[in-house]
């Protein structure tokens, strides 16, 4: 099964995408995760995308499309895959329908998760990830059982440097402006669906399952 899931910073992509990967044992592909492990390793990608994410900008196409194609040819992704944060744009969905025909492979479902504005700033400023097994916690929604440590594995929480109220202002403009025409994009090709990504993350959950219909 090979799925993309579109929404807003702070949608719940990420959380639903582990999810989705532990239920179907499909690999989550997210080039945000990719981008910010080349900037920890310090690779030449790494330092040239680092202030392009820090001010809440996209990187440029090729190097997340570079990405991608890298990805999906690889062995793990034969039974599938969840594009998560990918695309973020046309070009990067016009890039990606070549490459699945290049492959003779389809998207199955297009997910789209929908959550107002306001409700992303509440989510992402008070969101932390455990820097070891990138589990997710949310201060007052979902908090860790310790402050600051992981409750799965004991690894150390960390919040994103994009997540400060300025940069999600710009991450939610380049949002409106770039991604959100997805929409209208992948509605054309009728394997759209969309989600509100309201109530829990078990319940957002239960909805996402319901739809894609396995
Ligand atoms: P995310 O983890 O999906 O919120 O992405 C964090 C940041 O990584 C974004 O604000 C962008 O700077 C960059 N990024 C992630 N995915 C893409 C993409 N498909 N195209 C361009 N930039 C991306």
């Amino acid at each position: 099964m090979r799925l993309i899931l579109l929404g807003p910073p702070g949608a719940g992509k990420g959380t639903q995408a582990k999810m989705l990967k532990d239920k179907f044992q499909i690999p989550q592909i997210s080039t945000g995760d990719i981008l910010r492990q080349a900037v920890k390793d310090n690779s030449d990608m790494g330092a040239r995308v680092k202030i392009i994410m820090d001010a809440g900008q996209l990187v440029s196409d090729e190097i997340v499309i570079d990405l991608i194609k890298e990805r999906i040819k690889q062995a793990d992704c034969e039974a599938g895959f969840i594009l998560d944060g990918f695309p973020r744009n046309i070009a990067q969905a016009e890039k990606l329908s070549e490459t699945l025909i290049e492959m003779n492979l389809e998207i199955d479902c297009v997910i789209d998760l929908e959550v107002n504005a306001e409700e992303v700033v509440n989510r992402l400023t008070g969101r932390s990830t455990c820097a070891e097994c990138g589990a997710m916690f949310h201060l007052l929604s979902r908090p860790p059982k310790v402050p600051r440590v992981c409750d799965s594995c004991g690894g150390g929480l960390e919040q994103r440097p994009d997540d400060n109220r300025e940069t999600i202002r710009e991450r939610l403009k380049v949002y409106m402006e770039s991604t959100a025409p997805l929409k209208e994009f992948y509605k054309k090709q009728g394997n759209f669906k969309m989600v509100e990504a309201k109530g829990s993350v078990e319940e957002i959950f239960s909805d996402v399952c319901g739809i894609i219909d396995v």
